[in-house]
């Protein structure tokens, strides 16, 4: 199957980039799904191949650089090779066989990328979390994926060492550090113990491949569990076999994701969508997100392609751009959370280009977005992936008309897209079902040409005095106004209308000394200007920084729940 994979992708490069016609990108999409899949054998060993042949770019596989200034490079063959080691080092000296689970913690190091590797080489599940995971996140991930291998450096190891006695499940610890500790197994000795040579396991398509936890964004998060083809295929929407797609990656590309390696976003963005396009997967480790470090980067290095959050691109815009130009940089996405029109339009004055949108789900791979060449209607995500026909319903899961206001919702009857998720835990499967639909728990509306607004997340949507306020609109009317860096607008009780909008405010430099009676009755003016009045936040806070995930998604619920008195748990799991 490898070689048809890499078929599509030559088809691809072959084609001129940006182009773009939506409905014939519907069309052609048609994947069938094979039995049999495994991204390392039937798309990593294929570059590989391909590299050895002359017949692939010079550009590495994986183009890594920290702070001080050290590079790693590897080609498709180089990543091979020590995946394969690493492959050895799972099964021959650890015992690890198909399906068993294997918890990863590292920040973002070379790696990350080889167990990323070694682990779909052996059939195990990977099972990535953040390096800011509490002890109790820890745990409770362990005992939930009943993982038997767990692999960090010797920051985290000793809080893994904390919770080890309550997770029976773990039978082998790996350890990614120049010196020995106790109970651990050190990664690059066992590596050099093993040898390169490898047979990649022949998993099922269907089979588990890789488990991650949702944000938590809105609750606690949940163990969404995915499989070869899933993630493997479900992605070339994102890497942009055929014709274009999301990403608009190829061979010739240099693509920048910053997602945290904990989460889904990871796996789409980092491994996933530009190796199956043979493009190179640039990585900077920053030990926090620093829009300086930022911006030198993409002025030194030749990344084409830049994937980062909306709370990135809302710092970014912040920063005095115009000391830096950019070196190769030609698209530039974001995903996560919505991105609010006037932050698309700084960026655009200020570099030139155009932010592409994309909306997803750890379960779900992109649902929609803003795909090259298409419109860009601002504040709208853009339209249905390939691979997904997504509607809005209502409570008893029928379609509504577009213009409504309703649940988002992915059509799985008669036929489950296969870039689905498998399950989280059943219960909470089972939840998210109605009808023909699988339920993303966000509200949204369709207008006439298909393209779909985000109103909020269901539990977002504030209801006061009879009317419906998502609070996107909301906070997107208070950022068009300069004292707003950003803001976050939640419900918040009042005796006559139930609840009304309140907005917390974080100031821009310049207006932080400004009266902050007079600025609350500005701001709201500002929003009864640009949109109905009746949605204007008749509490505002001025804060200096929103609770967020460390996703850097902004967490409202934290805010609701403070407001309505309410007590919220603190800990990320
Ligand atoms: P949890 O499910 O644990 O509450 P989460 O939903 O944030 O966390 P993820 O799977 O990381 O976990 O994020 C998916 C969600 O992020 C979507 O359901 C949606 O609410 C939001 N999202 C992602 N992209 C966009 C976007 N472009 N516009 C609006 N919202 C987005
Ligand atoms: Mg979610």
């Amino acid at each position: 199957e490898g070689g048809r994979w890499l078929q599509m992708c030559r088809s691809k490069t072959s084609a001129p980039k940006n182009f773009c016609d939506y409905e014939s990108m519907r069309r052609t999409y048609n994947i069938r799904v094979p039995q049999r899949f495994n991204f390392a054998k039937d798309v990593l060993e294929q570059w590989e191949t391909k590299e050895k042949k002359g017949q692939r770019s010079s550009l590495p596989a994986l183009w890594w650089v920290n702070d001080s200034g050290e590079e790693v490079r590897w080609s498709f063959e180089e990543l091979g090779f020590h995946s394969r080691r690493l492959a050895n080092v799972l099964h021959q000296e650890c015992s690890l066989e198909r399906g068993d689970r294997v918890f990863l913690i590292l920040p973002r190091v070379p790696e990350w990328w080889l167990v990323n590797v070694a682990c779909l080489r052996t059939g195990t599940v990977l099972i990535p979390g953040t390096s800011q995971l509490t002890a109790r996140d820890i745990c409770h991930r362990l005992q939930a994926s009943g993982a038997k291998c767990v692999i960090t450096d010797e920051t985290l190891a000793p809080l893994l060492d904390t919770v080890a006695s309550d997770c029976p499940s773990i039978s082998t610890k790996l350890l990614l550090s120049h010196r020995a500790m106790h109970g651990w197994g050190n990664l690059s000795e066992l590596m050099g113990k093993v040898s390169d040579d490898h047979v990649c396991m022949d998993t099922r398509s269907d089979e588990a491949m890789t488990i991650f936890f949702t944000s938590g964004t809105t609750g606690s998060p949940k163990m969404t569990q995915h499989s070869h083809c899933s993630y493997g295929l479900g992605l070339t929407v994102n890497g942009s076999c055929f014709k274009l797609y999301w990403l608009d990656l190829t061979e010739q590309d240099v693509f920048w994701n910053t997602s945290d390696t904990g989460w889904a976003k990871s796996a789409w963005s980092s491994v996933f969508a530009p190796w199956i396009q043979g493009a190179c997967v640039f990585v900077h480790h920053m030990p926090r997100f620093d829009t300086s470090t930022v911006l030198k980067t993409l002025s030194s290095y030749p990344i084409t392609t830049f994937c980062t959050a909306p709370t990135a691109y809302r710092m970014l815009v912040q920063d005095d751009i115009s000391r830096f130009m950019f070196k190769a940089l030609e698209h530039c996405l974001c995903a996560g959370e919505p991105i609010n029109p006037e932050v698309m339009w700084k960026w655009k004055e200020l570099t030139g280009l155009d932010i592409y949108e994309g909306y997803g789900q750890t379960e779900t791979v992109l649902i929609a977005g803003t795909f090259k060449g298409m419109k860009i209607k601002p504040g709208s995500f853009g339209k249905a992936s390939p691979g997904y026909d997504v509607q809005v319903v209502d409570e008893d899961g029928s379609v509504l008309p577009r213009g409504q206001e309703g649940d988002l919702g992915i059509r799985v009857k008669p036929d489950r897209p296969f870039s689905l998720f498998t399950e989280y835990t059943p219960e909470r499967t089972a939840e998210c079902f109605r009808g023909d639909f699988y339920l993303t728990g966000d509200r949204g509306m369709m207008d006439d040409e298909g393209y779909l607004w985000f109103i909020g997340r269901a539990d977002d949507v504030i209801l006061s005095a009879g009317y419906r306020i998502g609070p996107f609109e909301v906070e997107n009317a208070l950022i068009e106004h300069s004292a707003v860096a950003e803001s976050a607008v939640v419900s918040s009780p009042d005796p006559v209308r139930g609840e009304v909008v309140k907005a917390f405010v974080v100031l821009t430099a310049d207006y932080k000394s400004r009266d902050h009676k007079e600025l609350i009755q500005e701001l709201q003016t500002h929003v009864k200007t640009v949109t109905a009045p009746y949605k204007y936040p008749r509490k505002i806070e001025f804060v200096d920084h929103l609770p967020k995930t460390v996703s850097g998604k902004i967490r409202r619920v934290e805010l609701r729940k403070k407001e309505w008195g309410q007590q919220t748990s603190k800990q990320i799991w």
